[in-house]
């Protein structure tokens, strides 16, 4: 099993030298986080540094699930313009969020949209060589919008429908109430990366395994034992921690 680093836990204002340290505690990819403004520049760096790359695709402004035909075609222009950098820097993967509906009862027709988009992407990637993931969502409890996906039935579905590779966040799953071990064996073959952090079970706080209720316990070895390869990509609150405090938990790691 690979360990990564998602670069949102290092925060926006990256060096080269930083990324040299990411390496030389154990780290072996990272997953560049669109949103910060200069991700491109850290795609080319973090080749540079020698480290495996993958990205989380933006989801901020974008949404396809939307209803809105210009939201919808700048969110698939943006998608793909990233799909197609990717590929041209020989990344691994791109980790998609599906977008929510606008309302919870306007979620199955959304749903219709979310596929259709969904297809197009796949299709894109697919001819790109880029594996991509969907990755599970926190479920808005108030009901006020609905995220895709935040059931697992949900998740599933739209992995199953749509051929798509699982993304699991631990934190995002634990918020929904779901069995880590339950919903592992429901993935199986999809499941190509694993977001890694703790939290309380009520919000998502991205912390260091161990510093929540330890939502993250006995995950490495049951993932060890069925034989998973892909990356365990630590996702930690930037906000919370340093980089040191981080990378001094990834050097204890043992996988
Ligand atoms: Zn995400």
């Amino acid at each position: 099993m690979e360990l990564w680093l998602s670069l949102w836990s290092i925060g926006p204002n990256l060096t080269e030298t930083d990324l040299l340290k990411i390496k030389e505690a154990g780290v072996q990819g990272v997953e560049i986080w669109a949103e910060h403004l200069k991700a491109d520049e850290y795609l080319r760096l973090a080749n540079r540094c020698g480290l495996k790359t993958g990205m989380h695709l933006p989801f901020h402004d974008l949404n396809l699930a939307t209803f809105d035909p210009v939201v919808a075609e700048r969110t698939l222009e943006v998608l793909s313009e990233w799909i197609q950098r990717l590929a041209d820097h020989r990344a691994e993967h791109a980790v998609l969020h599906a977008g929510y509906a606008w309302a919870y009862e306007d979620r199955h027709e959304a749903l219709f949209k979310v596929k259709e988009r969904l297809h197009v992407l796949v299709d894109i990637a697919s001819k790109a060589g880029v594996q991509l993931l969907l990755e599970n969502l926190i479920p808005d409890k108030l009901n006020y919008t609905h995220n895709f996906a935040s059931t697992v039935k949900e998740w599933t579905e739209l992995l199953t429908d749509c051929n798509l590779g699982a993304c699991l966040d631990i934190g995002h799953l634990a918020i929904m109430e779901e069995d880590p071990i339950d919903t592992l064996k429901k993935l199986g073959d999809r499941l190509m990366s694993v977001h890694f952090s703790d939290n309380d079970r009520a919000a998502d706080l991205h912390l260091l395994p161990g510093d929540g209720s330890n939502i993250t316990a006995g995950l490495c070895d049951y993932l060890k034992a069925e034989g998973f390869t892909g990356p365990l990509v630590y996702e930690i609150n930037p906000y919370r921690y340093t980089m040191d405090e981080i990378l001094l938990n990834v050097r204890d790691a043992r996988l």
